[in-house]
Protein backbone atom coordinates (compact mmCIF):
# COMPACT_ATOMS: atom_id res chain seq x y z
CA UNK A 1 0.00 0.00 0.00
CA UNK A 2 1.21 3.77 -0.72
CA UNK A 3 2.36 5.73 2.03
CA UNK A 4 -0.38 7.79 3.26
CA UNK A 5 0.37 11.40 2.03
CA UNK A 6 1.50 14.50 4.67
CA UNK A 7 0.59 18.04 4.40
CA UNK A 8 -1.09 19.65 1.71
CA UNK A 9 -2.03 16.69 -0.40
CA UNK A 10 -3.26 14.60 2.55
CA UNK A 11 -6.14 16.68 1.44
CA UNK A 12 -6.30 16.24 -2.20
CA UNK A 13 -9.62 14.22 -3.83
CA UNK A 14 -8.08 11.05 -5.40
CA UNK A 15 -9.47 7.64 -6.36
CA UNK A 16 -8.31 5.20 -3.73
CA UNK A 17 -7.25 2.02 -5.19
CA UNK A 18 -9.09 -1.20 -5.79
CA UNK A 19 -6.34 -3.34 -4.20
CA UNK A 20 -5.80 -7.31 -4.54
CA UNK A 21 -5.50 -7.62 -1.33
CA UNK A 22 -8.01 -10.31 0.91
CA UNK A 23 -8.61 -10.53 4.71
CA UNK A 24 -6.08 -12.85 5.52
CA UNK A 25 -3.84 -9.42 5.27
CA UNK A 26 -5.03 -7.90 8.16
CA UNK A 27 -4.39 -9.16 11.71
CA UNK A 28 -8.19 -7.73 13.57
CA UNK A 29 -7.36 -5.82 16.23
CA UNK A 30 -11.48 -4.86 17.85
CA UNK A 31 -14.74 -4.03 16.67
CA UNK A 32 -15.26 -0.07 16.59
CA UNK A 33 -18.81 -0.37 15.92
CA UNK A 34 -21.30 -2.04 13.77
CA UNK A 35 -23.66 0.08 11.22
CA UNK A 36 -27.11 -1.34 9.32
CA UNK A 37 -24.99 -3.25 6.29
CA UNK A 38 -21.52 -2.75 8.26
CA UNK A 39 -19.40 -4.12 10.63
CA UNK A 40 -16.30 -1.39 11.24
CA UNK A 41 -13.00 -3.13 12.80
CA UNK A 42 -9.65 -1.58 13.53
CA UNK A 43 -7.12 -3.76 11.37
CA UNK A 44 -3.18 -4.20 10.95
CA UNK A 45 -1.89 -4.65 7.52
CA UNK A 46 0.37 -6.92 7.96
CA UNK A 47 2.74 -6.56 5.13
CA UNK A 48 2.80 -2.40 5.84
CA UNK A 49 2.15 -2.98 9.53
CA UNK A 50 -0.73 0.31 9.27
CA UNK A 51 -3.67 0.15 11.13
CA UNK A 52 -6.72 0.94 9.57
CA UNK A 53 -10.75 1.03 9.94
CA UNK A 54 -11.96 -1.50 7.93
CA UNK A 55 -15.81 -1.17 6.87
CA UNK A 56 -16.97 -3.96 5.64
CA UNK A 57 -20.07 -3.94 3.93
CA UNK A 58 -22.33 -7.22 3.44
CA UNK A 59 -23.60 -7.19 0.04
CA UNK A 60 -25.82 -10.02 0.31
CA UNK A 61 -27.47 -7.53 3.07
CA UNK A 62 -27.43 -4.27 1.00
CA UNK A 63 -29.11 -6.40 -2.09
CA UNK A 64 -31.96 -7.82 -0.27
CA UNK A 65 -32.65 -4.45 0.95
CA UNK A 66 -32.16 -2.99 -2.71
CA UNK A 67 -29.88 -0.61 -1.34
CA UNK A 68 -26.78 -0.79 -3.81
CA UNK A 69 -27.12 2.56 -4.22
CA UNK A 70 -25.67 2.96 -0.61
CA UNK A 71 -22.20 1.39 -1.23
CA UNK A 72 -21.46 3.07 -4.47
CA UNK A 73 -23.04 6.75 -3.11
CA UNK A 74 -20.40 6.38 0.14
CA UNK A 75 -17.58 5.08 -2.42
CA UNK A 76 -18.23 8.10 -4.87
CA UNK A 77 -18.40 10.45 -2.47
CA UNK A 78 -15.67 9.70 -0.34
CA UNK A 79 -12.93 9.55 -3.61
CA UNK A 80 -14.43 13.04 -4.38
CA UNK A 81 -14.37 14.69 -0.83
CA UNK A 82 -10.74 15.50 1.03
CA UNK A 83 -11.37 17.22 4.16
CA UNK A 84 -9.37 17.06 7.27
CA UNK A 85 -12.51 16.43 8.76
CA UNK A 86 -14.24 14.15 6.56
CA UNK A 87 -13.01 10.51 6.74
CA UNK A 88 -10.76 9.47 3.96
CA UNK A 89 -11.09 6.40 1.81
CA UNK A 90 -7.53 4.60 1.56
CA UNK A 91 -8.17 1.26 -0.28
CA UNK A 92 -10.85 -1.01 -1.07
CA UNK A 93 -11.24 -4.99 -2.11
CA UNK A 94 -13.49 -7.09 -2.12
CA UNK A 95 -14.67 -11.12 -1.96
CA UNK A 96 -17.95 -12.87 -2.10
CA UNK A 97 -19.63 -11.62 0.61
CA UNK A 98 -18.53 -8.22 1.29
CA UNK A 99 -17.15 -4.87 -0.25
CA UNK A 100 -14.21 -3.57 1.97
CA UNK A 101 -13.54 -0.36 2.39
CA UNK A 102 -10.05 0.94 3.90
CA UNK A 103 -10.61 4.06 5.98
CA UNK A 104 -8.29 6.50 8.04
CA UNK A 105 -8.60 5.28 11.48
CA UNK A 106 -10.55 7.30 14.31
CA UNK A 107 -9.45 5.87 17.61
CA UNK A 108 -11.58 7.58 19.80
CA UNK A 109 -14.89 6.54 19.20
CA UNK A 110 -18.10 8.59 18.60
CA UNK A 111 -19.49 11.94 19.62
CA UNK A 112 -22.00 9.94 20.76
CA UNK A 113 -20.05 8.03 23.43
CA UNK A 114 -18.41 11.33 24.38
CA UNK A 115 -22.15 13.14 25.42
CA UNK A 116 -23.20 9.94 26.96
CA UNK A 117 -19.86 9.76 29.10
CA UNK A 118 -19.85 13.08 30.23
CA UNK A 119 -23.39 13.63 30.15
CA UNK A 120 -23.80 16.86 28.69
CA UNK A 121 -21.19 18.76 27.47
CA UNK A 122 -19.73 22.42 28.98
CA UNK A 123 -20.29 25.68 26.54
CA UNK A 124 -17.09 25.64 25.63
CA UNK A 125 -16.76 22.02 24.27
CA UNK A 126 -20.32 22.11 22.21
CA UNK A 127 -18.80 25.32 20.71
CA UNK A 128 -15.80 23.41 19.74
CA UNK A 129 -17.15 20.60 18.06
CA UNK A 130 -20.66 22.61 16.49
CA UNK A 131 -17.79 24.58 15.10
CA UNK A 132 -16.09 21.84 13.31
CA UNK A 133 -19.29 20.63 12.35
CA UNK A 134 -19.82 23.74 10.36
CA UNK A 135 -17.08 23.82 8.71
CA UNK A 136 -17.46 20.39 7.78
CA UNK A 137 -21.22 21.32 6.40
CA UNK A 138 -19.19 24.62 4.63
CA UNK A 139 -16.95 21.82 2.74
CA UNK A 140 -19.91 19.76 1.84
CA UNK A 141 -22.15 22.55 0.68
CA UNK A 142 -19.26 24.42 -1.49
CA UNK A 143 -19.25 20.75 -3.15
CA UNK A 144 -22.93 20.12 -3.61
CA UNK A 145 -22.92 17.16 -0.95
CA UNK A 146 -26.03 16.85 1.49
CA UNK A 147 -24.75 14.19 4.00
CA UNK A 148 -28.58 13.20 5.11
CA UNK A 149 -27.22 11.42 8.48
CA UNK A 150 -25.45 13.74 10.21
CA UNK A 151 -25.62 12.46 14.13
CA UNK A 152 -23.71 11.99 17.31
CA UNK A 153 -22.76 8.43 15.86
CA UNK A 154 -21.19 9.79 12.84
CA UNK A 155 -18.77 12.00 13.99
CA UNK A 156 -16.06 10.14 14.87
CA UNK A 157 -12.81 11.64 16.86
CA UNK A 158 -9.53 11.56 15.34
CA UNK A 159 -5.81 10.48 17.60
CA UNK A 160 -6.08 14.25 18.19
CA UNK A 161 -9.86 14.55 19.52
CA UNK A 162 -11.00 16.37 16.37
CA UNK A 163 -13.79 15.61 14.56
CA UNK A 164 -14.18 13.50 11.66
CA UNK A 165 -17.45 13.50 9.70
CA UNK A 166 -17.85 9.58 8.35
CA UNK A 167 -20.42 7.36 6.87
CA UNK A 168 -21.50 9.03 3.69
CA UNK A 169 -23.86 5.52 2.75
CA UNK A 170 -27.12 8.23 2.78
CA UNK A 171 -25.17 11.41 0.96
CA UNK A 172 -26.80 12.76 -1.82
CA UNK A 173 -24.68 14.58 -4.31
CA UNK A 174 -26.65 17.09 -5.90
CA UNK A 175 -24.02 17.79 -8.56
CA UNK A 176 -24.56 14.50 -10.37
CA UNK A 177 -26.79 13.88 -13.21
CA UNK A 178 -30.13 14.87 -12.51
CA UNK A 179 -32.39 11.93 -12.00
CA UNK A 180 -35.27 11.34 -15.23
CA UNK A 181 -38.33 13.78 -15.61
CA UNK A 182 -41.06 13.13 -13.68
CA UNK A 183 -43.97 11.55 -15.86
CA UNK A 184 -46.16 14.43 -16.10
CA UNK A 185 -42.60 16.42 -17.13
CA UNK A 186 -42.34 18.55 -14.05
CA UNK A 187 -38.85 18.80 -12.67
CA UNK A 188 -38.69 18.04 -9.36
CA UNK A 189 -38.26 20.59 -6.31
CA UNK A 190 -35.23 23.02 -6.99
CA UNK A 191 -32.47 23.36 -4.37
CA UNK A 192 -31.27 26.86 -3.32
CA UNK A 193 -27.50 25.79 -4.37
CA UNK A 194 -28.04 23.90 -7.44
CA UNK A 195 -31.08 23.66 -8.73
CA UNK A 196 -31.22 20.02 -7.89
CA UNK A 197 -32.66 18.10 -4.65
CA UNK A 198 -32.29 14.88 -3.53
CA UNK A 199 -35.66 12.75 -2.55
CA UNK A 200 -36.52 9.40 -0.16
CA UNK A 201 -36.27 8.84 3.23
CA UNK A 202 -32.97 8.40 4.94
CA UNK A 203 -31.16 8.83 8.54
CA UNK A 204 -32.02 8.25 12.05
CA UNK A 205 -35.37 8.51 13.69
CA UNK A 206 -33.71 11.62 16.59
CA UNK A 207 -32.41 13.92 13.92
CA UNK A 208 -34.84 13.64 10.62
CA UNK A 209 -35.80 16.52 9.28
CA UNK A 210 -39.55 17.65 9.12
CA UNK A 211 -38.81 17.71 5.09
CA UNK A 212 -37.80 14.41 5.41
CA UNK A 213 -40.66 12.91 7.00
CA UNK A 214 -42.96 14.76 4.62
CA UNK A 215 -41.41 12.68 2.14
CA UNK A 216 -40.01 16.07 0.01
CA UNK A 217 -37.48 16.73 -1.96
CA UNK A 218 -34.25 17.39 0.53
CA UNK A 219 -31.58 20.09 0.10
CA UNK A 220 -28.09 21.26 2.71
CA UNK A 221 -31.20 22.54 4.97
CA UNK A 222 -31.81 18.95 6.29
CA UNK A 223 -28.18 19.00 7.74
CA UNK A 224 -28.32 22.17 9.49
CA UNK A 225 -31.30 20.53 10.97
CA UNK A 226 -29.34 17.72 11.97
CA UNK A 227 -26.73 20.37 13.26
CA UNK A 228 -29.58 22.10 15.43
CA UNK A 229 -30.28 18.46 16.87
CA UNK A 230 -26.94 17.75 17.40
CA UNK A 231 -25.86 21.48 19.01
CA UNK A 232 -29.54 20.67 21.52
CA UNK A 233 -28.51 17.26 21.95
CA UNK A 234 -24.45 17.92 23.70
CA UNK A 235 -25.69 20.75 25.86
CA UNK A 236 -29.04 19.10 27.20
CA UNK A 237 -28.01 15.53 26.99
CA UNK A 238 -30.15 13.86 24.78
CA UNK A 239 -31.88 14.56 21.29
CA UNK A 240 -34.42 17.34 21.36
CA UNK A 241 -37.66 15.47 19.95
CA UNK A 242 -36.40 12.06 21.56
CA UNK A 243 -39.49 9.98 22.28
CA UNK A 244 -40.50 6.44 23.81
CA UNK A 245 -41.03 5.47 19.99
CA UNK A 246 -39.80 6.11 16.99
CA UNK A 247 -43.33 6.91 15.86
CA UNK A 248 -43.68 9.48 18.67
CA UNK A 249 -40.33 11.00 18.05
CA UNK A 250 -41.62 11.55 14.47
CA UNK A 251 -44.80 12.90 15.74
CA UNK A 252 -42.92 15.18 17.69
CA UNK A 253 -40.98 16.47 15.05
CA UNK A 254 -43.59 16.91 12.69
CA UNK A 255 -45.95 19.11 15.18
CA UNK A 256 -43.28 21.99 14.65
CA UNK A 257 -43.29 22.54 18.73
CA UNK A 258 -39.54 22.88 20.34
CA UNK A 259 -39.02 23.31 23.76
CA UNK A 260 -35.15 24.39 24.97
CA UNK A 261 -35.13 24.23 28.40
CA UNK A 262 -34.45 26.97 30.31
CA UNK A 263 -31.21 26.58 31.74
CA UNK A 264 -29.62 26.79 28.02
CA UNK A 265 -27.10 29.89 27.78
CA UNK A 266 -29.01 32.05 25.73
CA UNK A 267 -27.16 32.52 22.73
CA UNK A 268 -27.17 28.46 22.42
CA UNK A 269 -30.60 28.22 22.45
CA UNK A 270 -30.85 31.14 20.00
CA UNK A 271 -28.93 29.49 17.22
CA UNK A 272 -30.84 26.13 18.36
CA UNK A 273 -34.04 27.16 17.26
CA UNK A 274 -32.96 28.68 14.13
CA UNK A 275 -31.30 26.15 13.31
CA UNK A 276 -34.72 23.75 14.05
CA UNK A 277 -37.18 25.68 12.20
CA UNK A 278 -40.02 23.47 10.56
CA UNK A 279 -39.67 25.42 7.14
CA UNK A 280 -36.19 24.56 5.55
CA UNK A 281 -35.45 27.79 4.03
CA UNK A 282 -35.90 29.59 7.07
CA UNK A 283 -32.77 28.06 8.93
CA UNK A 284 -30.33 29.68 9.78
CA UNK A 285 -27.33 29.14 7.36
CA UNK A 286 -30.16 28.01 4.29
CA UNK A 287 -30.36 31.77 3.03
CA UNK A 288 -28.32 33.65 0.15
CA UNK A 289 -25.13 33.99 2.63
CA UNK A 290 -25.22 30.10 3.11
CA UNK A 291 -22.76 29.25 6.56
CA UNK A 292 -21.31 33.04 6.83
CA UNK A 293 -24.84 33.32 8.50
CA UNK A 294 -24.52 30.82 10.75
CA UNK A 295 -20.68 31.88 11.71
CA UNK A 296 -21.87 35.25 12.39
CA UNK A 297 -24.15 33.82 15.14
CA UNK A 298 -23.75 35.20 19.09
CA UNK A 299 -23.00 31.36 20.19
CA UNK A 300 -19.68 31.37 17.83
CA UNK A 301 -18.38 34.91 19.14
CA UNK A 302 -14.33 34.34 19.24
CA UNK A 303 -14.02 31.35 17.26
CA UNK A 304 -11.50 32.09 13.79
CA UNK A 305 -12.93 30.25 10.97
CA UNK A 306 -9.80 30.42 9.07
CA UNK A 307 -8.41 28.07 11.78
CA UNK A 308 -11.19 26.21 13.18
CA UNK A 309 -8.98 22.81 13.27
CA UNK A 310 -6.14 24.58 15.07
CA UNK A 311 -8.22 25.52 18.05
CA UNK A 312 -7.81 23.03 20.74
CA UNK A 313 -10.04 20.28 21.85
CA UNK A 314 -11.70 19.33 24.76
CA UNK A 315 -10.90 16.40 27.11
CA UNK A 316 -11.86 13.02 26.14
CA UNK A 317 -13.83 11.20 28.90
CA UNK A 318 -12.21 7.89 29.80
CA UNK A 319 -9.34 6.36 27.03
CA UNK A 320 -10.79 4.37 24.37
CA UNK A 321 -11.51 0.58 25.48
CA UNK A 322 -8.65 -1.65 25.58
CA UNK A 323 -7.52 -3.76 22.77
CA UNK A 324 -10.44 -7.05 22.46
CA UNK A 325 -8.63 -10.07 23.71
CA UNK A 326 -7.48 -12.82 22.08
CA UNK A 327 -10.90 -14.58 21.94
CA UNK A 328 -12.40 -11.70 20.67
CA UNK A 329 -10.41 -11.13 18.16
CA UNK A 330 -10.16 -15.05 17.25
CA UNK A 331 -14.58 -14.48 16.94
CA UNK A 332 -14.33 -11.58 14.99
CA UNK A 333 -12.42 -13.31 12.29
CA UNK A 334 -14.54 -16.23 12.11
CA UNK A 335 -17.60 -13.97 12.01
CA UNK A 336 -16.37 -12.71 8.94
CA UNK A 337 -14.70 -15.32 7.34
CA UNK A 338 -17.72 -17.59 7.87
CA UNK A 339 -19.25 -15.35 5.25
CA UNK A 340 -16.96 -15.89 2.48
CA UNK A 341 -17.42 -19.96 2.92
CA UNK A 342 -21.28 -19.67 1.92
CA UNK A 343 -20.96 -17.43 -1.35
CA UNK A 344 -19.22 -18.87 -4.74
CA UNK A 345 -16.20 -16.16 -5.11
CA UNK A 346 -15.87 -14.48 -8.74
CA UNK A 347 -12.43 -12.80 -8.24
CA UNK A 348 -11.00 -10.09 -10.87
CA UNK A 349 -9.54 -6.47 -10.50
CA UNK A 350 -10.15 -4.81 -13.99
CA UNK A 351 -11.35 -1.13 -13.31
CA UNK A 352 -14.23 -1.69 -15.32
CA UNK A 353 -15.49 -4.19 -12.58
CA UNK A 354 -19.25 -2.98 -11.14
CA UNK A 355 -18.66 -2.01 -7.54
CA UNK A 356 -20.61 -5.29 -6.51
CA UNK A 357 -19.94 -8.17 -7.82
CA UNK A 358 -22.68 -10.39 -9.83
CA UNK A 359 -24.22 -12.40 -7.67
CA UNK A 360 -25.12 -15.13 -9.71
CA UNK A 361 -27.09 -18.03 -7.90
CA UNK A 362 -27.90 -15.71 -5.37
CA UNK A 363 -31.64 -15.41 -5.14
CA UNK A 364 -32.22 -12.18 -4.06
CA UNK A 365 -35.46 -12.42 -1.51
CA UNK A 366 -38.33 -10.33 -1.85
CA UNK A 367 -38.62 -7.57 0.70
CA UNK A 368 -41.11 -8.33 3.35
CA UNK A 369 -43.43 -5.76 4.66
CA UNK A 370 -41.23 -4.17 7.67
CA UNK A 371 -38.19 -4.57 5.57
CA UNK A 372 -39.06 -1.84 3.27
CA UNK A 373 -39.40 0.83 5.97
CA UNK A 374 -35.91 -0.64 7.61
CA UNK A 375 -34.25 -0.08 4.28
CA UNK A 376 -35.95 3.16 4.11
CA UNK A 377 -34.87 4.31 7.40
CA UNK A 378 -31.33 2.85 7.50
P1 LIG B 1 -23.13 2.43 8.70
O1 LIG B 1 -23.07 3.07 7.36
O2 LIG B 1 -23.55 1.01 8.58
O3 LIG B 1 -23.88 3.23 9.74
P2 LIG B 1 -20.66 3.53 9.69
O4 LIG B 1 -19.75 3.94 8.59
O5 LIG B 1 -21.43 4.62 10.35
O6 LIG B 1 -21.62 2.36 9.21
O7 LIG B 1 -19.82 2.76 10.78
C1 LIG B 1 -20.45 2.21 11.92
C2 LIG B 1 -19.65 2.57 13.17
O8 LIG B 1 -18.31 2.08 13.06
C3 LIG B 1 -19.49 4.07 13.40
O9 LIG B 1 -20.58 4.62 14.06
C4 LIG B 1 -18.20 4.11 14.22
O10 LIG B 1 -18.45 3.81 15.57
C5 LIG B 1 -17.38 2.97 13.63
N1 LIG B 1 -16.48 3.51 12.58
C6 LIG B 1 -16.79 3.74 11.28
N2 LIG B 1 -15.75 4.26 10.61
C7 LIG B 1 -14.74 4.38 11.50
C8 LIG B 1 -13.38 4.87 11.43
N3 LIG B 1 -12.88 5.35 10.30
N4 LIG B 1 -12.64 4.85 12.55
C9 LIG B 1 -13.17 4.39 13.72
N5 LIG B 1 -14.41 3.91 13.85
C10 LIG B 1 -15.20 3.90 12.76
MG1 LIG C 1 -23.43 5.12 10.70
Amino acid sequence: MEEPEEGAAAHQPQRAPKLALSLADFDLIRRLGDGSFAQVVEVRHRATGRVYALKAVDKHLVLRHKQANYIRAERALLDRLAHPGIVRLRFTFQDAASLYLGLDLCPNGELYDQIQRKGQLTLAEARFYASEIVDILAYLLEHQVVHRDLKPENLLLTADSHLRLSDFGSAKDLAAPPPPPCRDGSARGKDLHSGRRSSSLVGSADYVSPETLRNEPVGPETDLWALGCIIYQMLVGKAPFRAASEYLTFERIASGKLRVPPGVDPAAADLIKRLLRPEPAKRLGAGKRGMQELKEHAFFRGVDWQRVREQEPPALALPPPAEMGDENAEGLNWELTSMLSALPIQYSYSDSEPLLYSTQGLAEPALAPGDAALAATA
